[in-house]
């Protein structure tokens, strides 16, 4: 057996489809160990080496993939254990080996050990923390949803709770958590979640993927669906169209449960009192800015006031004009805030600055005339006022200009505008819109300040703010270096994400 696993293993190897990470044929099989004991096909305790538990545990994870069943680790078995998918185990026991004689009959007793299941039919559910990058309602809607997906074929009702005393708790973690060695996340693809059977109400999302519920990414909402499915006591299905199949699955159109979902759901709490199942098909949760199980329509029934959205993403630019008016750019969009912590509404770029294209890369306002300079791939804009200059656009990129530059601003000091890409930045005469002689130079003259910000400026009080991603960086003039960083949506008062 072992030189079977040892000529397919260098098969695979010669075929490239391993050509990428080059491991060894024992990195191979070590890693197969390891999944197979993971996700429960090896019994821990038995796991010596014994080539025929080794191919029994193969060939019961080909069965459940609906696979070939050869006991061989072959080219196809390997990709599925590559294939995203659920951190919970798909066998608790008993072993292939006896399930092979009576697979029908174990099937269906395994799916759902009777003492996993919740002794009341409404349960509370908190979600602890979210994706910083996915809005709060949006969060909110889709656990909504997930939830009313069992509820709706099922006796059991939920509600949302904000203590943690309720009964299911949702949390995103990155890598280990303390909850066991073999529970740590493993970064993107790999282990997407895992949960908790009753009555412990947990169920637990990487950090580490990118979550979307707009269609695009890693669906949060199919995933949410699934592990509540593990904190109500199911297990996974071997149906592969079911929720409850292991492997990660995009959104379809169809219904999300299937009839093997429904009967594992209804076995352990029955039928909806009405008897009647009431099933949403998938494209109903492609989005969820307004979602509503009746009509699909908006009802907006929070009662807690949203930041606005820029707050929760990565914005493309960002300045404060003469006034002391901060701006903030992200795709169509522009908001003001004011001074005083007023946030304005979204407005649309073209409506104040006419033939300005939307995802601008960057932008800035002169101190010394107040104009405003957009950039965008090789070009550039100026506009006093509204009014786009005589000129403009014009092709910056041929007087020396960075292309896509990262960010601008007016830098005091030397009182002309700064422009970085990258590991440079150049220091921009306004006159002859030309790169000032001895520059670019390099981005280790701003201490501490990463590569590839989304935005700079000065603040009223003269430090200088770098923003990329959720953190900022504050740039202190006289020390020339970074003296504090943080989270700028959470940290920054001034831009108007917090008690609004
Ligand atoms: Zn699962
Ligand atoms: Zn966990």
């Amino acid at each position: 057996m072992l030189v079977t696993i040892y000529t397919l293993v260098v098969r695979i190897l010669l075929t490239g489809l391993c050509a990428r990470a080059v491991p060894t044929p024992k990195d191979v099989l070590h890693n197969a160990q390891v999944f197979l004991e993971k996700y429960g096909y090896i019994d821990r305790d038995k796991k010596e080496s014994n080539l025929g538990e080794l191919e029994a545990s193969i060939s019961h994870f080909q069965w459940l993939s609906h696979l070939p069943v050869s006991g061989e680790l072959d080219t196809r078995t390997l990709l599925q254990m590559n294939e995203p998918r659920c951190g919970m185990k798909d066998v608790s026991q008993p072993r292939w080996t006896e399930q092979h004689s009576a697979i029908s009959n174990q099937r269906r007793r395994k799916r759902y050990a009777l003492k996993n299941k919740w002794y009341k039919r409404h349960l509370t559910y908190q979600i602890v923390n979210w994706p910083w990058y996915l809005s709060q309602h949006q969060v909110r809607q889709a656990v909504k949803a997930a939830f009313e997906l069992w509820g709706n074929v099922s006796s059991m009702t939920f509600s949302e709770s904000s203590s943690a005393a309720a009964d299911i708790r949702l949390a995103f973690f990155y890598g280990d958590h303390n909850d066991g060695a073999t529970n740590a996340f493993d970064g993107p693809g790999g282990a997407l979640a895992h949960a908790f059977f009753p009555r412990r109400g947990e169920a637990h999302f990487d950090n580490a993927e990118h979550w979307s519920l707009n269609g695009r990414g890693r669906n949060l909402f199919v995933v949410l669906a699934h592990e509540i499915g593990h904190t109500l006591g199911l297990q996974h299905s071997p149906f592969k169209n079911a929720l409850m199949s292991p492997y990660y699955k995009k959104l379809g159109k169809d219904y999300l449960l299937n009839f093997d979902d429904i009967l594992a759901i209804q076995n352990l709490y029955g039928a909806p009192p009405s008897g009647k199942l009431f099933q949403l098909p998938g494209k109903k949760f492609a989005y969820f800015l307004d979602w509503n199980s009746e009509n699909g329509k908006g009802s907006e029934s929070d009662t807690t006031k949203e930041s606005p959205s820029y707050c929760r993403s990565v914005f493309d630019a960002i300045t404060w004009d003469m006034q002391n008016i901060l701006y903030i750019f992200k795709g169509r969009h522009f908001w003001t805030v004011t001074p005083s912590g007023n946030v304005s509404e979204p407005h649309l770029l073209q409506s104040r600055w006419k033939k300005l294209p939307v995802y601008i890369e960057a932008a800035a306002v002169s101190a010394s005339t107040g104009k405003f300079y957009f950039f965008k791939g090789a070009k550039c804009w100026r506009y006093k006022e509204s009014q786009l200059e005589a000129g403009f656009p014009r092709k910056c990129s041929s007087k020396g200009f960075p292309r896509h530059p990262d960010t601008a601003f007016y830098f005091h000091p030397l009182g002309h505008l700064v422009v970085f890409k990258r590991t440079k930045y150049y220091v921009i005469n306004e006159n002859s819109l030309t790169v000032e002689p001895y520059y670019p130079r390099s981005l280790k003259d701003w201490k501490g300040i990463p590569l590839e910000t989304t935005g700079v400026l000065t603040h009223p009080d003269g430090s200088i703010y770098f923003f990329k991603g959720e953190k900022y960086w504050m740039f202190n003039q006289d020390k020339l270096r970074v003296t504090a960083s943080g989270k700028w949506a959470e940290d920054l008062s001034w831009i108007g994400c917090k008690n609004n």
